[in-house]
């Protein structure tokens, strides 16, 4: 049949809409998840809506006074149950983890391993990192009062993540905040939110309160988890680090921020330059680049710069790039979306006008959004590809004349988040250190920082405010503080 309308019978009665039309328009909008590395859509999720956010955390802060009564050591055996079935259901995880990323197979592990070990740290320790403090009275006034300083939760903390280790980022702050007795409710990048979505499977399955939930979506989703909540943890980009804190003040709800970082490398003369190439070469391509604390500048002693530069080209071409399966057979793979792409290509292109050369990379990897490690010679620090965090798989490298230049320069940046010192004197190493305006440095390593959860991880400046972890200060920061004096007489 003819459905077409007589010609001008459209404006006389205005349509009126089907029932499936009016359908799509109350369905939730729908967020197509896809592997990079390939384009397939890997799976669809709810962009969910204030209300439904409203309604998550009204229901979390019911459950979350029994999860605060059952104490530290309540709460630790939910805590080690979920770090059996992490365990237990690690390969399934890598191959959620894998597919929203593109990463390769062995780096996809990394997220399940991550967020096991920390569990367990922070499952273990939290009695004793909640414990009341009995600080000594400092005033004669105060000394027949026993002074306590007690550890109080707040009851529901937000965590909003990034895409770039879609279960470890979540992991690094849900599971301390659930030691420390808050209900979380947990806010996935858009970009990557199943492998999230497999840790929110696992709270239920092991039939633990319901005092972790995950909600997806986008900015709109973010901003109602801020909405809501007693505490926000942010991990992220500057940008939206700082509409984050604006949001929060307008709320009075504290906030921790863990943003970009722009980490430089120094390599000393005295270095062992093979492990020093090595190292680097590590540090700058390790998942694509894509690590808030990947090595993003590189400042090389001038006797040994020929050599550095010989050998990091040499570690860096000798890389597999591809997408795996189950098996390992690369060591990059994909970037996280196209727009990291551009960022990544306009960097090396604005730095080859300006007169920087290309030694290996420079292009498209020829699948996906996928990105050649690249060496980039001959930059200066009027080069985005020193200024702006690219968060890609580039090592831009300098030549300098000595130390004082090389601190000099490193500490050149907006970012403050984690540097590395590359030297055969440790001491030297360590006057060094304190010298550069970071929150992290390793001497002759990158990342250990990232795997040692009793030191603080937090960045300076532009790269963040507050901390995660350092121990005890990682429930800590959870909590509310309580001063009770109470007469001893
Ligand atoms: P992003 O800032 O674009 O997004 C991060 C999260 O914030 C996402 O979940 C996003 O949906 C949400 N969001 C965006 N706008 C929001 C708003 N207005 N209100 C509430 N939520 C909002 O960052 P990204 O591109 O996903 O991640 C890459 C960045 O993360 C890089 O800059 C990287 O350095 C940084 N990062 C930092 C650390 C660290 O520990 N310092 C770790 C990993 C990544």
């Amino acid at each position: 049949t003819n459905t077409e309308p007589a010609p001008g019978a459209a404006k006389k009665a205005p349509a009126r809409k089907t029932t499936a039309q009016k359908a799509a328009e109350q369905a939730p909008a729908v967020i197509e998840v896809r592997n990079p590395g390939t384009g397939a859509v890997v799976g669809t999720v709810p962009e969910m809506s204030a209300d439904e956010v409203a309604a998550k955390v009204r229901e979390l802060r019911l459950f979350q006074p029994e999860w605060e009564a059952i104490g530290p050591n309540g709460r630790k055996e939910w805590l080690l149950k979920l770090q059996d079935w992490l365990i237990d259901n690690t390969d399934t995880i890598a191959d959620v983890v894998q597919s929203e990323t593109g990463k390769p197979r062995v780096d996809s592990l990394i997220d399940p391993a991550f967020a096991t070990d920390l569990l367990g740290y922070y499952a273990r320790r939290a009695a004793k990192f909640l414990a009341d403090d009995h600080p000594s009275p400092h005033s004669p006034l105060a000394r027949v009062k026993k002074l306590t300083t007690a550890y109080k939760p707040y009851p529901v903390v937000g965590v909003i993540t990034p895409w770039n280790f879609p279960l470890a980022m979540p992991a690094l702050d849900v599971f301390p905040a659930l030691a420390a007795g808050a209900a979380v409710i947990l806010k996935p990048s858009e970009v990557t939110p199943l492998s999230a979505l497999e840790m929110a499977r696992g709270w239920a399955e092991i039939g633990a309160p319901p005092v972790f939930a995950v909600v997806t979506g986008a900015a709109a989703t973010g901003a109602a988890v801020i909405e809501n909540a007693d505490y926000i943890q942010f991990t992220g980009s500057t940008a939206t680090g700082r509409k984050i804190a604006v949001a929060c003040a307008e709320r009075m709800v504290p906030y921790s921020l863990e943003l970009g970082g722009k980490d430089p490398a120094i390599v000393l003369s005295d270095a062992d330059v093979d492990r020093a190439a090595h190292g680097i070469a590590f540090g700058g391509m390790f998942n694509s680049g894509q690590v808030c604390i990947s090595v993003e500048r590189v400042y090389v002693e001038a006797p040994v710069y020929d050599e550095f530069v010989a050998k990091l080209t040499a570690n860096v071409k000798a890389l597999r790039q591809g997408i795996d399966g189950r098996e390992s057979k690369h060591d990059v793979g994909a970037l996280a979306n196209e727009n990291q792409t551009s960022v990544v290509q306009r960097h090396v292109d604005e730095a080859v006008a300006a007169g920087a050369k290309v030694l290996t990379g420079g292009k498209r990897a020829g699948f996906g959004t996928a990105f050649e490690p690249t060496v980039l010679v001959d930059v200066d620090h009027t080069m985005s590809c020193i200024t702006e965090e690219t968060f890609g798989p580039t090592l831009p490298v300098m030549k300098v004349a000595d130390e004082a230049e090389a601190v000099r320069l490193a500490n050149d940046s907006i970012y403050g988040l984690s540097a590395s010192v590359w030297t055969g004197d440790k001491e030297r190493g360590e006057r060094i250190a304190r010298q550069l305006n970071a929150g992290a440095v390793n001497i002759n390593d990158v990342f250990v920082n990232l795997f040692s959860f009793a030191l603080p991880m937090g960045g300076w400046g532009q790269s963040g405010v507050g901390a995660r972890w350092g121990g005890a200060n990682g429930v800590r920061k959870y909590c509310r503080q309580q001063a009770i004096t109470t007469p001893l007489l």
